[in-house]
Protein backbone atom coordinates (compact mmCIF):
# COMPACT_ATOMS: atom_id res chain seq x y z
CA UNK A 1 0.00 0.00 0.00
CA UNK A 2 1.10 3.38 -0.43
CA UNK A 3 -0.32 6.81 0.67
CA UNK A 4 -2.18 8.87 -1.61
CA UNK A 5 -0.09 12.34 -1.17
CA UNK A 6 -1.77 15.42 -0.17
CA UNK A 7 -0.10 18.32 -2.34
CA UNK A 8 -0.19 21.11 -0.86
CA UNK A 9 0.66 23.17 -4.18
CA UNK A 10 -1.97 21.66 -6.08
CA UNK A 11 -4.61 23.08 -2.94
CA UNK A 12 -2.72 26.52 -3.14
CA UNK A 13 -3.48 27.02 -6.53
CA UNK A 14 -6.98 26.45 -5.75
CA UNK A 15 -7.37 28.16 -3.23
CA UNK A 16 -4.79 31.50 -5.56
CA UNK A 17 -7.73 30.90 -8.42
CA UNK A 18 -10.65 31.88 -5.63
CA UNK A 19 -9.17 34.28 -3.95
CA UNK A 20 -8.29 35.84 -7.53
CA UNK A 21 -11.75 36.20 -8.19
CA UNK A 22 -12.47 38.22 -4.46
CA UNK A 23 -9.59 40.03 -4.77
CA UNK A 24 -10.91 41.18 -8.56
CA UNK A 25 -14.42 42.15 -7.76
CA UNK A 26 -12.52 44.09 -4.54
CA UNK A 27 -10.84 46.23 -7.06
CA UNK A 28 -14.00 46.81 -8.62
CA UNK A 29 -15.03 48.51 -5.55
CA UNK A 30 -11.70 50.12 -5.52
CA UNK A 31 -10.59 48.00 -2.15
CA UNK A 32 -7.02 46.50 -2.97
CA UNK A 33 -6.57 44.64 0.40
CA UNK A 34 -2.31 45.21 1.26
CA UNK A 35 -0.41 43.51 3.46
CA UNK A 36 2.69 44.97 5.88
CA UNK A 37 5.41 42.58 6.66
CA UNK A 38 7.71 43.50 9.38
CA UNK A 39 10.98 41.80 9.32
CA UNK A 40 13.26 42.93 12.36
CA UNK A 41 17.03 42.00 11.68
CA UNK A 42 18.70 39.76 9.44
CA UNK A 43 17.70 36.48 10.05
CA UNK A 44 18.11 34.12 6.94
CA UNK A 45 15.58 31.98 7.47
CA UNK A 46 12.88 34.70 8.43
CA UNK A 47 13.81 36.05 5.27
CA UNK A 48 13.26 33.74 3.04
CA UNK A 49 9.98 33.42 4.67
CA UNK A 50 9.27 36.95 4.45
CA UNK A 51 10.51 36.95 0.58
CA UNK A 52 7.78 34.13 -0.17
CA UNK A 53 4.88 35.93 1.13
CA UNK A 54 5.56 39.30 -0.45
CA UNK A 55 6.06 37.04 -3.49
CA UNK A 56 2.40 35.98 -2.99
CA UNK A 57 1.19 39.46 -2.25
CA UNK A 58 2.56 40.36 -6.15
CA UNK A 59 1.41 37.25 -7.91
CA UNK A 60 -2.44 38.26 -6.29
CA UNK A 61 -1.96 41.71 -6.70
CA UNK A 62 -2.35 42.50 -2.88
CA UNK A 63 -0.52 45.75 -2.03
CA UNK A 64 2.39 45.32 0.50
CA UNK A 65 4.73 47.27 2.65
CA UNK A 66 7.88 44.89 3.55
CA UNK A 67 9.46 46.88 6.56
CA UNK A 68 12.86 45.85 7.69
CA UNK A 69 14.34 47.77 10.97
CA UNK A 70 17.35 46.68 12.11
CA UNK A 71 18.25 44.04 14.51
CA UNK A 72 18.85 45.97 17.50
CA UNK A 73 15.60 48.11 16.91
CA UNK A 74 14.25 48.13 20.71
CA UNK A 75 10.92 47.15 21.77
CA UNK A 76 9.51 50.68 21.39
CA UNK A 77 10.44 51.49 17.97
CA UNK A 78 8.97 48.39 16.63
CA UNK A 79 5.77 49.62 18.73
CA UNK A 80 5.77 53.07 16.93
CA UNK A 81 5.80 50.99 13.84
CA UNK A 82 3.40 49.01 14.19
CA UNK A 83 1.11 51.56 15.76
CA UNK A 84 1.74 53.29 12.20
CA UNK A 85 0.66 50.54 10.46
CA UNK A 86 -2.78 50.07 12.44
CA UNK A 87 -3.28 53.60 11.35
CA UNK A 88 -3.08 53.49 7.68
CA UNK A 89 -5.68 52.58 5.91
CA UNK A 90 -3.83 51.20 2.46
CA UNK A 91 -2.50 48.21 5.68
CA UNK A 92 -5.13 45.29 6.05
CA UNK A 93 -2.66 42.76 7.58
CA UNK A 94 -0.04 43.14 9.31
CA UNK A 95 2.51 40.23 10.13
CA UNK A 96 5.64 40.84 12.35
CA UNK A 97 7.75 37.98 11.51
CA UNK A 98 8.97 35.52 14.16
CA UNK A 99 11.48 35.08 15.88
CA UNK A 100 12.22 38.53 17.01
CA UNK A 101 15.48 39.59 18.38
CA UNK A 102 16.04 39.01 22.16
CA UNK A 103 15.93 42.49 23.51
CA UNK A 104 12.36 43.25 21.44
CA UNK A 105 9.49 42.01 24.24
CA UNK A 106 7.62 39.78 21.96
CA UNK A 107 4.35 39.40 23.71
CA UNK A 108 3.78 43.16 23.89
CA UNK A 109 4.49 43.70 19.81
CA UNK A 110 1.52 40.86 19.33
CA UNK A 111 -0.46 42.75 21.78
CA UNK A 112 -0.15 45.84 19.74
CA UNK A 113 -1.57 44.79 16.96
CA UNK A 114 -4.96 46.12 15.55
CA UNK A 115 -6.61 42.65 15.95
CA UNK A 116 -8.54 43.41 12.96
CA UNK A 117 -5.43 43.17 11.42
CA UNK A 118 -3.67 40.43 12.80
CA UNK A 119 -3.66 38.08 9.76
CA UNK A 120 -1.83 35.38 11.53
CA UNK A 121 -3.83 35.41 14.40
CA UNK A 122 -1.71 35.62 17.20
CA UNK A 123 -3.46 38.40 19.27
CA UNK A 124 -5.14 36.92 22.91
CA UNK A 125 -8.19 38.79 21.73
CA UNK A 126 -8.59 36.99 18.56
CA UNK A 127 -7.22 33.48 19.95
CA UNK A 128 -9.80 33.81 22.87
CA UNK A 129 -12.45 34.69 20.16
CA UNK A 130 -11.02 31.28 18.49
CA UNK A 131 -11.69 29.45 22.04
CA UNK A 132 -14.79 30.20 22.06
CA UNK A 133 -15.52 29.13 18.21
CA UNK A 134 -16.49 33.22 17.23
CA UNK A 135 -15.69 34.34 13.68
CA UNK A 136 -12.15 35.51 13.99
CA UNK A 137 -8.40 35.47 12.11
CA UNK A 138 -7.35 31.97 12.99
CA UNK A 139 -3.10 30.54 12.78
CA UNK A 140 -2.59 30.30 8.87
CA UNK A 141 -0.67 26.92 9.58
CA UNK A 142 -3.92 25.10 11.27
CA UNK A 143 -6.21 26.74 9.38
CA UNK A 144 -4.23 25.65 5.93
CA UNK A 145 -4.43 21.99 7.52
CA UNK A 146 -8.12 22.18 7.74
CA UNK A 147 -7.93 22.99 4.14
CA UNK A 148 -6.18 20.05 3.02
CA UNK A 149 -8.23 18.18 5.09
CA UNK A 150 -11.84 19.57 3.59
CA UNK A 151 -10.37 19.98 -0.22
CA UNK A 152 -9.18 16.04 0.42
CA UNK A 153 -12.37 15.14 1.61
CA UNK A 154 -11.05 13.32 4.92
CA UNK A 155 -13.98 13.11 7.30
CA UNK A 156 -13.27 15.01 10.21
CA UNK A 157 -16.68 14.61 12.11
CA UNK A 158 -16.37 11.94 15.09
CA UNK A 159 -12.52 10.98 13.95
CA UNK A 160 -10.04 10.15 16.54
CA UNK A 161 -7.43 12.81 15.77
CA UNK A 162 -3.96 13.43 17.38
CA UNK A 163 -1.81 16.40 17.47
CA UNK A 164 1.87 16.65 18.23
CA UNK A 165 2.92 19.73 19.56
CA UNK A 166 0.86 22.35 21.40
CA UNK A 167 2.83 25.45 20.52
CA UNK A 168 0.55 28.64 20.70
CA UNK A 169 0.87 29.10 16.98
CA UNK A 170 0.57 25.22 15.52
CA UNK A 171 0.03 23.11 17.79
CA UNK A 172 -2.90 24.78 20.24
CA UNK A 173 -4.83 26.59 17.28
CA UNK A 174 -5.15 23.09 15.77
CA UNK A 175 -6.27 21.09 18.06
CA UNK A 176 -8.92 23.38 18.44
CA UNK A 177 -9.82 23.43 14.65
CA UNK A 178 -10.35 19.71 15.29
CA UNK A 179 -12.55 20.25 18.08
CA UNK A 180 -14.43 22.29 16.29
CA UNK A 181 -14.51 20.26 13.64
CA UNK A 182 -16.40 17.29 15.92
CA UNK A 183 -13.36 15.37 15.98
CA UNK A 184 -12.42 13.63 19.47
CA UNK A 185 -8.99 15.80 20.05
CA UNK A 186 -5.34 14.37 22.06
CA UNK A 187 -2.36 16.65 21.81
CA UNK A 188 0.78 14.85 22.69
CA UNK A 189 4.07 16.66 23.54
CA UNK A 190 7.25 16.50 24.51
CA UNK A 191 6.40 15.44 27.85
CA UNK A 192 3.89 12.55 27.00
CA UNK A 193 5.35 9.53 27.90
CA UNK A 194 4.32 6.72 25.65
CA UNK A 195 4.11 8.73 22.15
CA UNK A 196 3.07 6.00 20.60
CA UNK A 197 0.23 4.74 22.34
CA UNK A 198 -1.61 7.74 21.06
CA UNK A 199 -0.45 8.20 17.72
CA UNK A 200 -1.08 4.29 16.74
CA UNK A 201 -5.07 5.12 17.84
CA UNK A 202 -5.21 8.52 15.40
CA UNK A 203 -7.50 8.41 12.21
CA UNK A 204 -5.95 11.70 11.56
CA UNK A 205 -2.32 12.61 13.19
CA UNK A 206 -1.02 15.98 13.07
CA UNK A 207 3.01 16.31 13.77
CA UNK A 208 4.24 19.03 14.43
CA UNK A 209 6.87 18.97 16.87
CA UNK A 210 9.91 20.16 15.06
CA UNK A 211 11.69 17.21 14.98
CA UNK A 212 12.58 15.59 11.83
CA UNK A 213 11.65 12.26 10.93
CA UNK A 214 10.15 11.64 14.75
CA UNK A 215 7.11 9.31 13.49
CA UNK A 216 7.71 6.28 12.22
CA UNK A 217 5.95 3.79 10.19
CA UNK A 218 5.27 1.91 13.61
CA UNK A 219 3.72 4.59 15.35
CA UNK A 220 0.57 5.32 12.19
CA UNK A 221 -2.58 3.27 12.10
CA UNK A 222 -2.74 1.25 8.89
CA UNK A 223 -4.64 4.11 6.29
CA UNK A 224 -5.08 6.97 9.08
CA UNK A 225 -4.39 10.53 7.10
CA UNK A 226 -0.98 12.00 8.50
CA UNK A 227 -0.33 15.70 8.26
CA UNK A 228 3.27 16.62 8.28
CA UNK A 229 3.93 19.79 9.52
CA UNK A 230 6.90 20.02 10.40
CA UNK A 231 10.20 21.80 8.58
CA UNK A 232 13.51 21.15 9.82
CA UNK A 233 16.67 21.85 7.72
CA UNK A 234 18.87 19.08 8.39
CA UNK A 235 23.13 19.11 7.37
CA UNK A 236 24.10 15.84 9.31
CA UNK A 237 24.94 13.33 6.01
CA UNK A 238 23.83 9.88 8.76
CA UNK A 239 20.75 11.87 9.42
CA UNK A 240 20.06 12.01 6.15
CA UNK A 241 20.84 8.78 5.24
CA UNK A 242 18.49 7.30 8.01
CA UNK A 243 15.65 9.65 6.64
CA UNK A 244 16.17 9.12 2.48
CA UNK A 245 17.39 5.47 3.32
CA UNK A 246 14.81 4.35 0.75
CA UNK A 247 15.07 7.40 -1.62
CA UNK A 248 17.74 7.69 -3.12
CA UNK A 249 16.89 10.98 -5.31
CA UNK A 250 16.53 12.81 -2.39
CA UNK A 251 19.96 11.51 -0.47
CA UNK A 252 21.34 12.00 -4.10
CA UNK A 253 19.83 16.09 -3.61
CA UNK A 254 21.06 15.98 -0.09
CA UNK A 255 24.24 14.88 -1.02
CA UNK A 256 24.50 17.29 -3.71
CA UNK A 257 23.26 20.59 -1.45
CA UNK A 258 24.89 19.70 1.54
CA UNK A 259 20.98 19.82 3.04
CA UNK A 260 17.71 19.11 2.79
CA UNK A 261 14.13 20.54 4.24
CA UNK A 262 12.89 17.45 6.44
CA UNK A 263 9.51 17.51 8.21
CA UNK A 264 8.54 15.61 11.54
CA UNK A 265 7.59 12.50 9.44
CA UNK A 266 9.95 9.72 7.71
CA UNK A 267 8.78 9.17 4.67
CA UNK A 268 8.66 5.65 4.98
CA UNK A 269 4.96 6.43 6.59
CA UNK A 270 4.17 6.35 3.24
CA UNK A 271 3.77 2.52 2.95
CA UNK A 272 1.33 2.83 5.67
CA UNK A 273 -0.39 5.62 6.08
CA UNK A 274 -3.92 6.12 3.96
CA UNK A 275 -2.95 9.72 3.39
CA UNK A 276 0.19 12.03 3.21
CA UNK A 277 1.66 15.43 3.04
CA UNK A 278 4.70 15.70 1.69
CA UNK A 279 7.48 17.87 2.64
CA UNK A 280 8.10 20.22 1.05
CA UNK A 281 5.17 20.60 -1.11
CA UNK A 282 2.80 20.14 1.71
CA UNK A 283 1.94 22.41 4.35
CA UNK A 284 4.32 25.24 3.35
CA UNK A 285 2.26 26.53 0.93
CA UNK A 286 -1.08 26.64 2.55
CA UNK A 287 0.43 28.35 5.27
CA UNK A 288 1.07 31.50 2.79
CA UNK A 289 -2.50 30.91 0.91
CA UNK A 290 -3.88 30.85 4.14
CA UNK A 291 -1.74 34.33 4.63
CA UNK A 292 -3.29 35.82 1.84
CA UNK A 293 -6.87 34.53 2.63
CA UNK A 294 -6.51 36.09 6.14
CA UNK A 295 -5.14 39.33 4.14
CA UNK A 296 -8.65 39.45 2.03
CA UNK A 297 -10.97 38.68 4.51
CA UNK A 298 -9.64 41.40 7.03
CA UNK A 299 -10.11 43.77 4.10
CA UNK A 300 -13.31 42.74 3.52
CA UNK A 301 -14.29 43.08 7.00
CA UNK A 302 -12.47 46.55 7.91
CA UNK A 303 -15.09 47.60 4.91
CA UNK A 304 -17.97 46.28 6.88
CA UNK A 305 -18.64 43.23 4.27
CA UNK A 306 -19.10 39.41 4.58
CA UNK A 307 -16.73 36.85 3.71
CA UNK A 308 -17.46 33.75 1.57
CA UNK A 309 -16.99 31.04 3.90
CA UNK A 310 -15.36 28.74 2.36
CA UNK A 311 -11.78 29.47 2.85
CA UNK A 312 -12.05 31.95 6.21
CA UNK A 313 -14.32 29.96 8.35
CA UNK A 314 -12.25 28.94 11.43
CA UNK A 315 -14.58 25.49 11.31
P1 LIG B 1 7.64 24.80 18.87
O1 LIG B 1 9.07 24.44 19.07
O2 LIG B 1 7.10 26.08 19.40
O3 LIG B 1 6.74 23.64 19.47
C1 LIG B 1 7.06 22.29 19.31
C2 LIG B 1 6.09 21.45 20.11
O4 LIG B 1 6.40 20.08 19.90
C3 LIG B 1 6.16 21.69 21.61
O5 LIG B 1 4.85 21.88 22.09
C4 LIG B 1 6.78 20.43 22.18
O6 LIG B 1 6.20 20.06 23.43
C5 LIG B 1 6.48 19.39 21.12
N1 LIG B 1 7.54 18.39 21.00
C6 LIG B 1 8.87 18.59 20.82
N2 LIG B 1 9.53 17.44 20.77
C7 LIG B 1 8.62 16.46 20.92
C8 LIG B 1 8.69 15.04 20.97
N3 LIG B 1 9.86 14.40 20.85
N4 LIG B 1 7.54 14.34 21.14
C9 LIG B 1 6.35 14.99 21.27
N5 LIG B 1 6.22 16.33 21.23
C10 LIG B 1 7.35 17.06 21.06
O7 LIG B 1 7.40 24.69 17.31
P2 LIG B 1 6.20 25.26 16.38
O8 LIG B 1 6.40 26.69 16.14
O9 LIG B 1 4.90 24.76 16.88
O10 LIG B 1 6.55 24.50 15.03
C11 LIG B 1 6.56 23.09 14.95
C12 LIG B 1 7.16 22.66 13.62
O11 LIG B 1 6.32 23.12 12.58
C13 LIG B 1 8.53 23.24 13.33
O12 LIG B 1 9.27 22.29 12.58
C14 LIG B 1 8.23 24.43 12.45
O13 LIG B 1 9.29 24.77 11.60
C15 LIG B 1 7.08 23.90 11.68
N6 LIG B 1 6.20 24.93 11.13
C16 LIG B 1 5.91 24.82 9.82
C17 LIG B 1 5.06 25.73 9.24
C18 LIG B 1 4.75 25.57 7.79
O14 LIG B 1 4.24 26.48 7.20
N7 LIG B 1 4.99 24.41 7.19
C19 LIG B 1 4.54 26.79 9.98
C20 LIG B 1 4.83 26.87 11.33
C21 LIG B 1 5.66 25.91 11.90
Amino acid sequence: MSARILSGTVIRDQIYAELAQEIAELKSIGVRPGLAAVLVGDDPASKIYVRSKIAACEQLGLGNVHLTPPANTTTAELLAIVRELNSRDDVDGILVQLPLPPQIEAKKILEAVDPAKDVDGFHPINIGRLVEERPTMVACTPLGVMEILRRSKIPVEGADAVVIGRSNIVGKPMALLLMHADATVTVCHSKTRDLRKFTREADILIAAAGRPALVVPEDVRPGATVIDVGTTRITDPRQAEKIFAHNPERLEKFRKNGSAVVGDVHPDVARVAGALTPVPGGVGPLTIAMLMSNTVKAARLRRGQRTPEAVTSSR
